[in-house]
Order: C-alpha cells, then sequence, then structure tokens
C-alpha cells in the first residue's frame, strides 16, 4: 500500500472505531432507514432541518461493515451546517467519486476522499453510499412523518 492508501484507511478505520455523530436524535423532523442487503449494512438517519432550509444537527444509528460505518460518520460530519441544496451538491460528487466517473471529484470533498479507493471495489460502493442514499430519502421525506423514508441499495 502507499502512505496515501495507508492514510485513508487509517481515517476509515478510526471512524468506524469512534464514529461521530452516532446515536439517536429526539429532535429530528426528518429522518430515513437504508438497507444494503448485499452486505447486511443498516443505517438510520435522522436531522434537523430547519426553516431556513440548513441541516441544522444530523445523527445515525446502525451497524454493518467498517466502510458504511466509517461512511456514515463522514457523511454527518460533512452535512451539518449545510442546506439542503448543498447536502444534495456534495452526494452527486461523491458518488461520481465512489464510482470513480470523476478523478477531479475527490478535490473538492475534504476528508470524504478517503473513500475513492472503493471505486476499484464494486461491491463496496453500495456500503460507501448508503449513508448518503439514507440522508437523501430523509431530505425528501414529509416533515414530522410518523414513519420513516426506507431506502434499499438492492
Ligand atoms: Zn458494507
Amino acid at each position: 500500500m502507499t502512505d496515501l492508501q495507508e492514510l485513508y484507511q487509517s481515517v476509515i478505520l478510526d471512524h468506524n472505531r469512534k464514529p461521530r455523530n452516532f446515536g439517536e436524535l429526539p429532535s429530528a423532523n426528518r429522518h430515513a432507514d437504508g438497507r444494503n442487503p448485499l452486505c447486511g449494512d443498516e443505517v438510520h438517519v435522522a436531522l434537523v432541518l430547519d426553516d431556513t432550509g440548513v441541516i441544522s444537527d444530523v445523527k445515525f444509528t446502525g451497524h454493518g461493515c467498517a466502510i458504511s460505518k466509517a461512511s456514515a460518520s463522514l457523511m454527518t460530519a460533512a452535512v451539518k451546517g449545510k442546506s439542503r441544496a448543498d447536502a444534495e451538491a456534495l452526494f452527486a460528487r461523491f458518488h461520481a467519486l465512489v464510482l470513480g466517473q470523476d478523478p477531479e471529484a475527490g478535490k473538492s470533498l475534504g476528508q470524504l476522499v478517503v473513500f475513492s479507493g472503493v471505486s476499484r471495489f464494486p461491491v463496496r460502493v453500495k456500503c460507501a453510499s448508503l449513508a448518503w442514499h439514507t440522508l437523501k430519502a430523509a431530505l425528501e421525506s414529509e416533515a414530522a412523518a410518523d414513519q420513516a423514508a426506507a431506502v434499499s441499495t438492492e
């Protein structure tokens, strides 16, 4: 492995061991459940979308492989405080990165660039993008819905 790959690996392992923004968010007004049946990853994303369209808080719970958990951790850290439009634009760039569609995508993604290697492993792309698909489903869910929106990567 190159030094860069080792660095990326250590960031992913760190977020897997100590996930940021992990836990319940009772004040959430949007939430969704995501499943990746291929790997068994499950994630619940809860967020507060305020009156100005900003994600003022976001948390996740769930279980799965190291990549899915680290991705959920880094996703919440990346979108907290961002507008819905900015979060969705970030997802589009992240998706291009993990699919290997845009070699330049990593430049504007900050720490999320650690998932660039995933594009070489198609099965892992779903692990890395699950939390983001779930975020999108949560943003698209009706405010204060009793039922969480659900998304499956299959
Ligand atoms: Zn997985």
